[in-house]
């Protein structure tokens, strides 16, 4: 459906492009844009680097993976932001913070070094590090949780991440680790703020994910747009070629 001229301009804020882009990470933005440009549906994409101001209009806010010594690099700002951040997240604000990210929207990452770097707590996770990396693509199954069913991804993270009682889990891998490689969560929910360990980027093959994360923020401005179909068989293939078997 091409938009009406009542149909907002979505704002998508790319968090720490430089920094917080391992993976492909940047990927998920530039498929929300497409996505949304494929439909003629009118969109602007704000980096957000350190020092920057946070847009007052954001919809959509998107962080990426780092190496441990990018999030120490990013950290202080991230904190910084941290009263914003969870007045967002409690605004209804769409954030789909990927691995590193995610890690520092809970309260803490202690690297397998034992620096801790601190987060904002807009999801009631911690994560600490070890020695050993938990690699691989995988595939999350998010029924309950999401509408998008499955999803599918990459992760590549020392950090074992545990979720206390006000985060839900995102869905329960099918073929790879997840959170912490013990309990089969994946991910962290709350509200409309998703975290995940799934790079890849996981919304290329994920199409479902990213038409209902765009879906979640014309909903938090009121707006009513039909997102018109897509020919998704490509990023589906992929999906099927990455997801492998569930174990
Ligand atoms: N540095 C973090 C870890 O290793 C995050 C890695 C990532 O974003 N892929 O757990």
């Amino acid at each position: 459906m091409t938009g009406t001229p009542t149909t907002p301009t979505l704002t998508l804020v790319h968090l720490y492009p430089r920094e917080m882009n391992i993976y492909g990470d940047t990927g998920n933005v530039l498929v929300l844009r497409r996505r949304l440009q494929w439909r003629d549906l009118p969109v602007t994409v704000v980096p957000v680097s350190v020092g920057d101001p946070m847009p007052a209009d954001a919809d959509i806010l998107l962080g990426g993976g780092g190496q441990d010594a990018a999030q120490g690099d990013i950290g202080a700002d991230f904190v910084g932001r941290g009263a914003e951040l969870r007045a967002m997240a409690d605004d209804g604000v769409v954030m789909l913070a990927i691995c590193g990210s995610f890690q520092m929207l809970g309260h803490e990452f202690v690297t397998h070094e034992g620096r801790r770097i601190e987060g904002v707590g807009v999801l009631d996770v911690v994560t600490h590090g070890q020695r050993e990396r938990l690699i691989g693509n995988n595939w999350v199954d998010t029924a309950g949780e999401l509408d998008a069913g499955r999803l599918v991804g990459y992760e590549n993270h020392s950090g074992l991440t545990t979720l206390g009682s006000d985060a839900r889990p995102l869905g329960r891998t099918q073929t790879g680790r997840g959170n912490n490689g013990r309990d089969r969560t994946e991910g962290a929910v709350r509200d409309n703020v998703i975290g995940t360990y799934l790079h890849g980027p996981v919304l290329a093959k994920s199409p479902r994910f990213a038409d209902e994360l765009l879906q979640r923020a014309y909903r938090r401005r009121g707006a009513d747009v039909e997102l018109a179909p897509l020919d998704d068989t490509l990023p589906l293939q992929a999906a099927t070629v990455a997801a492998g078997r569930p174990r």
